[in-house]
């Protein structure tokens, strides 16, 4: 008998399939009082579970579960007051709710970044379902970095390859590829 390894409550009883109309919503922070509210138009893009210590997780989870959506997709419709950025050097300015501590988005500012454009989000703070689940998982060994043993990793790459989440330690192949094309143009070793 393995151990039962909880990633993410959002995908430890199996990965929820999208919903083919699902438009958008809105995504709330765990406050029960004046919660933070962010509405986000069309489907999340790109969503994956990820393993690195910037990403925000819910109280016991190994692993996050992140997407992007268009920054023009994105709006702060209640209290915004409430959001401050966690750390303003970072390459994601990721904004959290100063009560609850949950992040609400994360905006990439420079836009020679690979990603300008996007925002990052939490998907499970939807209030609808049917948002794009989790494609595959990212920066996995770096769960190690937030205190997981290391012997825990075979079982985690293995519940995750159960989930149908191939485990990467970087992201995907395809946005590797897209990371180091976006740097080819810009440097001329590809046609722009
Ligand atoms: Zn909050
Ligand atoms: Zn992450």
């Amino acid at each position: 008998m393995s151990e039962t390894i909880g990633l993410h409550p959002s995908i430890d009883h199996g990965v929820k399939p999208a919903a083919a109309n699902f438009a958008g919503g809105t995504l709330v922070c765990k406050c029960t009082q004046a919660p933070v509210k962010v509405a986000i138009k069309g489907q999340v893009a790109y969503d994956h579970a990820c393993g690195c210590t910037k990403c925000w997780k819910p109280a016991g989870a190994i692993m996050s579960v992140v997407a992007v959506a268009p920054r023009d997709n994105l709006a702060v419709v209640e209290n915004g007051d409430k959001l401050a950025i966690v750390d303003p050097a970072a390459a994601i300015q990721r904004y959290a709710c100063k009560s609850c501590g949950v992040h609400m988005y994360g905006r990439i500012e420079n836009t020679k970044h690979p990603f300008y454009g996007f925002d990052f989000i939490h998907p499970e703070l939807f209030q609808e379902s049917g948002w794009a689940p989790p494609e595959f998982a990212a920066f996995v060994s770096s769960v190690i970095e937030s205190g997981v043993s290391p012997d825990r990793m075979a079982g985690i790459r293995a519940r995750l390859s159960g989930l149908g989440l191939a485990p990467y330690d970087c992201l995907s192949p395809p946005l590797m590829d897209a990371i180091a094309t976006h740097i080819a143009k810009a440097s001329g070793a590809l046609p722009s």
